[in-house]
């Protein structure tokens, strides 16, 4: 294993782009080549960026998705909605499936972003979802107006093990209480992700939710 301070920068870069999600060896050495073909002024606006943003940009107290905070307090616009309703909690595994949600214009509930799925072979990958940040969610909203939690993950077998990892998860918070817990996935066909799915699907998915 060669050591992190012999190695060159551009070493370090492609290292580092090849710990991006699914970005192997030959792409992460495709981006590294390509920022030393840009002009200068793109480089540094790019390292710019990317030392700005963790300041600028924040996880959602409530839901944990990023949002870029202008001033305004530590929850999200969509959490701090007073409009929005409060009785329906989807949880989704990452920000993105909040944007192609908000996009179909037909959920009005409030999300929590689990950090990812749970793959089948790797139980590993538990730890490094927001379980417990989700149990806490749910646990808060009991007493107030939460009656339906919603699991919005992909017709797939990581997305079928991660809503019976939730589903697990929930089942002492949940049992004697009136709160019910649904699938989206059920309306949704095999295989689809619902950061790629359009409006219609999501809208005929959350119609037969089951
Ligand atoms: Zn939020």
């Amino acid at each position: 294993m060669v050591l992190w301070c012999f190695m060159s920068n551009l070493d370090k870069l492609i290292r580092l782009f090849e710990q991006f999600p699914g970005i192997g060896a030959r792409q992460a050495k495709r981006f590294a080549f390509h920022i030393l073909t840009l002009p200068e002024t793109d480089t540094r606006e790019l390292s710019e960026l990317i030392a700005d943003l963790q300041g600028s940009v924040i996880e959602c107290t409530s839901c944990r998705r990023f949002f870029a905070r202008n001033g305004g307090g530590n929850e999200c616009n969509i959490c701090s909605d007073g409009e929005r309703d409060r009785t329906k909690l989807m949880v989704i595994s990452q920000d993105n499936d909040i944007t192609a949600i908000e996009r179909s214009g037909v959920y009005d509930g409030l999300y929590f972003v689990l950090g990812g799925t749970l793959p089948l072979l790797d139980k590993k990958e538990q730890n490094k979802l927001r379980g417990n940040g989700l149990k806490h969610v749910v646990e808060e909203r009991l007493g107030q107006e939460l009656t339906e939690v919603i699991l919005g993950f992909a017709v797939n077998p990581d997305g079928e093990n991660t809503s019976r990892y939730v589903e697990k998860l929930l089942e002492d918070t949940l049992k004697d209480t009136p709160v019910t817990i649904s699938h989206l996935g059920r309306g949704l066909s095999t295989g689809s992700e619902l950061e790629y799915a359009d409006a219609d699907t999501i809208k005929n998915a959350l119609t037969n939710r089951s």
